[in-house]
């Protein structure tokens, strides 16, 4: 998710920038150097080509292919000019080689290396080009080099590739460690509560269009500040961190989540089932706590049991996620009020 939105943010960043570079080569080119007409005709088709494609991205709800798009339209415009404008010879080519490294930036490493080959095709076409489209530029250049810069354009593009799969492989590894530190609680290796927040309004929006049920569970450890001051934090901390594996081990992991709420809080969002479902496993949660002995290094050992407050809503009932919780939340007050270790529903 987090990738993504950074890909989308440098794809987009990535097509203002041409559209604004190519209208800027279009006004500008004309007033410095006398060229054919058919220089400003063409950067006008390109600049309004690479402007709707920035306005097609900006306004319209991210897609995993828009940098495929934002490519294959920037090969489009790219083409033409560098053929008219002496083909492999063209200083249009010297853009070339930055097309893998953005690839690689917004990709992986196979879409980079396809992109590679259909570059190096196109730099044999560029080379072959030159005979079939004059030159309109008019530029003197000395085509027994011609060879040679498609060659070594060839290999620019290749060690760009490699250059740019391996920094893909390092900033995909970097990206990925950082979702998962963001989404992952510290402490019990539990999701945390901001990514129990977004599963639990995934869930809701889920629930809504098939008219399905949800139940949400809030999960507080009873007299935990008593555990804290008689055996110490850390023991307390080995306490949050065992109880954790059981709430985790309760769930099923395809469609349910568990997470840290915060503190000695839990909160497990259960998927299609109804309240008597949900209070069946929250008896199995909290039966599982309180048989559990959390053996301490200095083999003191301690007991932990835990309230339960549950919420279980169908479609209708689902507004958000703040109710869920807040209703959840209240069946728990009442759970430790009716003498805790025990489960209640709102
Ligand atoms: P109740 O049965 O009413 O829930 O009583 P309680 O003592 O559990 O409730 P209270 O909210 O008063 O105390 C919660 C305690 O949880 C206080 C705090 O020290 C402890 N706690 C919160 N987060 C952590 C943590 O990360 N590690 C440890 N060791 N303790 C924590
Ligand atoms: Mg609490
Ligand atoms: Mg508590």
């Amino acid at each position: 998710m987090f990738i993504e939105k950074i890909r989308y943010e440098i794809t987009l960043k990535a097509s203002f920038l041409t559209f604004f570079i190519v209208s800027l080569a279009t006004i500008i080119r004309p007033l410095m150097i006398e060229q054919d007409v058919l220089f400003t005709y063409i950067g006008v088709f390109n600049s309004l080509a690479m402007g709707c494609v920035f306005l097609y991205l900006k306004y319209t709800k991210p897609k995993s292919w828009y940098p495929m798009l934002f490519t294959c339209v920037g090969l489009l415009v790219l083409t033409p000019i560098t053929v008219v404008s002496g083909g492999v010879n063209s200083q249009f080519t010297y853009l070339i080689p930055t097309i893998p490294i953005f690839i690689a930036l917004v990709s992986n490493a196979k879409y980079t290396w396809i992109t590679a080959l259909i570059v190096i095709v196109l730099v044999i076409g560029l080379y072959f080009s030159i005979g079939i489209s004059p030159d309109f530029t008019n530029e003197i250049v000395p085509q027994s080099k011609t060879a040679s810069r498609a060659l070594w354009l060839c290999l620019s593009v290749s060690l760009s590739t490699m250059l740019g799969v391996q920094f893909n492989r390092v900033y995909g590894a970097l990206g990925d460690k950082i979702s998962e530190q963001a989404e992952t609680d510290l402490l019990t290796g539990l999701k945390n509560r901001r990514s129990v927040m977004s599963f639990l309004q995934t869930a809701i929006d889920q629930a809504k269009s098939k008219n399905g049920q949800l139940s949400v569970m809030m999960i507080d450890l009873d007299h935990f500040k008593v555990i804290n001051d008689t055996y110490g934090h850390l023991a307390g901390d080995l306490c949050l961190k065992q109880v954790a594996q059981l709430i985790q081990h309760s769930v099923r992991d395809a469609s349910d989540l568990a997470g840290r709420f915060g503190g000695e809080e839990f909160i497990v969002v259960i998927k299609d089932i109804d309240a008597q479902r949900a209070t069946d496993i929250a008896n199995i949660i909290r039966l599982s706590i309180e048989q559990k002995t959390v053996s301490l290094n200095d083999r003191k050992e301690v007991k932990v049991t835990a309230t339960i407050g549950i919420c279980s809503l169908n479609s209708e009932q689902l507004t958000s996620i703040e109710h869920c919780v807040d209703l959840a939340d209240q069946a728990l007050y009442l759970g430790k009020k009716n003498g805790r270790n025990r489960v209640e529903v709102a």
